[in-house]
């Protein structure tokens, strides 16, 4: 058999563009694709800079760049007109060298599909299992006439998406994916708030990850954070790690800190319900709100919950507190922080 036969399983963006690349490379290409035809659903689709270098070693992205339009500003409001998150095109090109270009998603699908070569991709043909051998592996695959064949080639790549019969095939142990719930922000939104020195943490206790609703009186972030022994283990207990509950606390400061315009302090908590501890290095919610102002500072009730709504914790009334010079020091801690991790 020649070594360099390729099976692609799937003709969406994944496998067209897999199959663009390996026919780039030398390889003879055939891709499975169980609608009957290529047609390509949805409407806009937005093209970061990774994903457009990757085009443009794939040898598509001038024709792809040619169909789309760079994205200004733009961003996600919830029903009530509150913004969730805002983007600013000039802001990513400028700060980070980044521009994301924006296109229907049939013109990019379009342009995959001509640079594969569309009789290369065998339409209404379902993959229905995959057999590895040593040096190669066998599709099985059902066509719509209803005939079954099967094909061996020395590489089979699995690009059918989501709920992949590859990967069910291969790695039946993987399971079906699973819907958590939650619209993922995981990443750079939330550790901002730790670069721009809103908080004054360093890297063991930076558990917000990322800021899901953002108004004047509430912030909901998403977080997760390795539970760090710090001080030999002190002050931990069943229920309570102090590194955790910690983040607690940062996620109710931060909400202080954006009403106040100032860095602010925790400094006194009113009560607390522990129903379950924060869970070690898994995603986690903290809600801060009823935020309510004090002399020098706010009090804020925070509520930690798991990715299925469920309560793990209650704190009420934390206060915090804020003094003329806190940014600054908050800011010198960062700098501080950023000498000691380069
Ligand atoms: C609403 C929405 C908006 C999105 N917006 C963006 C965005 O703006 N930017 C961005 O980068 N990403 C976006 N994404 C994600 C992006 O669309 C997907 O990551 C991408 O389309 C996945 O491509 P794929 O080729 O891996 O899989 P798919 O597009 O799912 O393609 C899989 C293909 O395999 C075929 N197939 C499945 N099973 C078999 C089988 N057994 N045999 C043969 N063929 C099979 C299917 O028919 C399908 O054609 C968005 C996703 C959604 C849902």
């Amino acid at each position: 058999m020649n070594e360099r036969t390729a099976i692609i399983v799937g003709a969406g963006i994944g496998g067209l563009a897999a199959a663009v690349g390996l026919r780039a490379a030398g390889w003879d290409v055939t891709v499975f694709e169980q609608a009957p035809e290529i047609r390509a659903t949805g409407a806009g689709i937005s093209l970061w800079s990774n994903g457009l270098r990757a085009l443009d070693l794939l040898g598509a992205g001038e024709s792809i760049r040619a169909h789309g339009t760079v994205q200004g500003n733009g961003g996600i409001r919830t029903s009530a007109g509150h913004w969730l998150s805002r983007s600013s095109g000039r802001r990513l090109r400028v700060e980070n060298d980044l521009s994301v270009l924006v296109l229907h998603r049939a013109e990019l699908h379009e342009c995959l599909l001509a640079a594969v070569r569309p009789d290369l991709v065998r339409t209404g043909a379902t993959v229905v299992d995959v057999a590895q051998g040593k040096s190669s592996a066998t599709v099985s695959y059902r066509t719509d006439h209803e005939n079954e064949g099967v094909l061996t080639a020395a590489l089979v790549v699995g690009a059918d998406g989501i709920r992949s019969r590859v990967r069910g095939s291969v790695l039946p142990e993987a399971g079906a994916p699973r819907y958590a719930g939650w619209t993922p922000t995981d990443g750079d939104d939330g550790l901002r708030i730790y670069r721009d020195a809103d908080l004054f943490h360093g890297p063991l206790l930076q558990g917000l990850r990322g800021v899901v609703v953002r108004e004047p009186a509430r912030l909901v972030a998403q977080c997760r954070l390795t539970d760090t022994p710090l001080g030999g283990g002190g002050w931990a207990a069943g229920l309570h790690s102090p590194v955790l509950g910690d983040v607690v606390l940062q996620v109710a400061s931060v909400l202080g800190v954006w009403h106040l315009g100032a860095g602010c302090l925790p400094l006194s908590v009113g009560s607390v319900e522990l129903f379950a501890p924060i869970p070690d290095g898994s995603p986690f919610r903290v809600t801060a709100e009823d935020l309510r102002p004090t002399a020098g500072g706010v009090t804020v009730s925070a509520t930690v919950t798991d990715p299925r709504g469920r309560v793990l914790q209650r704190w009420r009334d934390v206060g915090a507190v804020s003094t003329p010079d806190m940014s600054e020091r908050f800011a010198e801690a960062v700098r501080r922080w950023n000498g000691a991790t380069r």
